[in-house]
């Protein structure tokens, strides 16, 4: 008999949700433990650098986790309540609003109160331990095992599922064994080099663009963050979360266009700098952050692994590669993923079926909930990483209609309708290319989200849905790149 009925590895924000939502739909009967690598005082940390995040995440997907597993999340760790998220084109002319009304939260004080709330429930934690692997049986995963970092024994503990949650390193998911469906490795330019600072300022010249105490800003600029966005969210009045991320093959592109050698660490001290608003900035010392006041970490921007499980294993959160191609919101699908995914283990462990043919619905699931527009706007990302600032900022102010905001605002990608608009004058060659990249990739993830929509009902027909996914992807990869040519 297996030690557990679930075990989760990695107490971070997928794991936790996950945990709480299996105990939710099986009314508290399965025994549940939580493995993770932090010491105890410092749960859910991602790496030696703290929780590094934007911290930023919206109402609807917290609500659709209340709504489904009844755990409200409010102070302390909700630290400031937005009215959205505003990005700015590179000339600052053009701002879209989206994801509507949102949540800061704390990330180092989240974990602590998500961790007491699972004790509640009879969750069990073991902190300390270095998982390295799955244990298996046969085709089957049956447990983890890792070293006890307190006393340098091995650690191995058995269960009949086993949940990785353990973020986008995953070691359980690099060496995975009973799966040629899931993938294992990502491509470096799916992958965001990211940092922020968490920290107290005075105000200093009053510019919406560059501080707004109601919004968190997103800055779109290939010098000042190739490839990827800076960004100002507000954690109170002269409270600041405030970073960027890059993708390292553009920002290598952008250094030998500018003759520097920069890197996130100095991208991000000149980003703090040239923002007028923020004036004597220092890094938060209260006890909530003091942990946590500066870092970099990487965070995944394609769409979410192909397939989620395996014989007794499936994944959650950034192991899985879920956040959201175009900005790297990782927090929303999480809760989303860690909802859906309770009730998922729930269903297979009363049907007694843990094979891969029994977890399979929650790949159907999630793509039914989020995972059916992600490759479509991993397609977008890819295009507008290739634009300069000014076909960025061209693009922003002409081709986005109000159908089109109203998409992003919602995560959806813009289907560009404006620019079959009889009579559209587009000026010059540079923004042609523009216009016909994006009618290029709307055209493209109209297909995408039809094919997420027949993702096969069970294992027997991925490989075949998955051959056509990756032709089709590959073909639509090589000719966004030409786009930037
Ligand atoms: C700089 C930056 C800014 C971001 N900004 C935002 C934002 O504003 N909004 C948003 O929605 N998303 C944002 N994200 C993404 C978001 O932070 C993640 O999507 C989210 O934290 C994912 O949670 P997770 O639980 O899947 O993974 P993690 O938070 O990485 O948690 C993984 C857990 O597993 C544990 N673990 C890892 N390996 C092992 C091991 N071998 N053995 C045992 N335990 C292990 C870790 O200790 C940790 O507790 C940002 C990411 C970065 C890097």
């Amino acid at each position: 008999m297996a030690d557990y009925d679930v075990i989760i590895a990695g107490g971070g924000l997928a794991g936790t949700i996950t945990a709480q939502s299996i105990s939710h739909y099986s009314n508290q009967n399965l025994k549940i433990l939580i493995v993770d690598r932090s010491p105890e005082f410092l749960p859910g940390r991602k790496s030696l650098a703290g929780w590094v995040c934007g911290d930023a995440c919206s109402k609807e997907a917290v609500d659709y986790m209340t709504n489904r597993i009844k755990i409200a999340w409010t102070r302390p760790e909700i630290e400031h309540d937005v009215k959205g998220v505003m990005a700015y084109s590179p000339d600052k002319e053009t701002a879209i609003p989206f994801d509507g009304a949102g949540f800061m939260l704390n990330r180092q004080k989240l974990p602590e109160i998500q961790n007491e709330r699972c004790r509640k429930m009879g969750i069990e934690f073991v902190f300390e331990i270095n998982l390295t692997g799955l244990i298996y049986e046969g085709q089957q995963v049956v447990g983890v095992q890792g070293i006890d970092n307190k006393t340098k024994q091995p650690f191995k503990k058995t269960s009949r599922i086993v949940i990785d949650a353990t973020g986008v390193t995953s070691m359980l998911r690099n060496g995975l064994q009973n799966s040629t469906k899931v993938e294992k490795r990502i491509d470096r330019r799916d992958l965001e080099s990211t940092g922020r600072y968490i920290m107290y300022f005075d105000q200093g010249e009053k510019d919406l663009s560059e501080f707004d105490p109601d919004y968190c800003i997103i800055h779109l600029d290939q010098d000042i963050a190739p490839g990827g966005y800076g960004w100002v969210f507000p954690k109170a009045d002269n409270k600041v979360n405030i970073g960027l991320g890059v993708e390292k093959s553009l920002l290598e592109r952008r250094n030998k266009r500018l003759g520097k050698k920069d890197n996130v660490e100095s991208l991000m001290k000149e980003y703090l700098h040239r923002n007028k608003a923020i004036k004597n900035p220092r890094l938060s010392e209260d006890p909530e952050d003091i942990n946590n006041n500066s870092g970099v970490f990487q965070v995944s921007v394609r769409r979410q692994n192909d397939c989620m499980v395996s014989g007794g294993y499936m994944m959650v959160g950034d192991s899985a590669w879920m956040p959201k191609p175009i900005d790297a919101g990782g927090i929303g699908p999480a809760l989303i993923a860690g909802t859906i995914l309770g009730n998922n283990v729930v269903k297979a462990l009363e049907a007694n079926d843990v094979s891969e043919v029994g977890l399979w619905q929650y790949n159907l699931d999630f793509i039914k909930e989020y995972g059916y527009k992600t490759a479509g706007l991993e397609l977008f990302r890819r295009l507008v990483q290739q634009m300069s600032n000014e076909q960025i900022s061209y693009g922003m102010k002409h081709f986005l209609g109000n159908m089109d905001v109203e998409s992003i605002s919602k995560g959806e990608h813009p289907d560009f309708s404006g620019l079959g608009k009889i009579g559209m004058i587009i000026r010059g060659a540079m923004n042609k290319t523009v216009a016909d990249g994006l009618r290029y990739t709307s055209k493209q993830n109209q297909w995408l989200v039809d094919h997420y929509n027949n993702y096969p009902k069970n294992p027997s027909g991925f490989d075949e849905w998955n051959k056509t996914l990756h032709q089709r992807l590959d073909e639509a990869f090589a000719k966004v790149e030409a786009f930037g040519k």
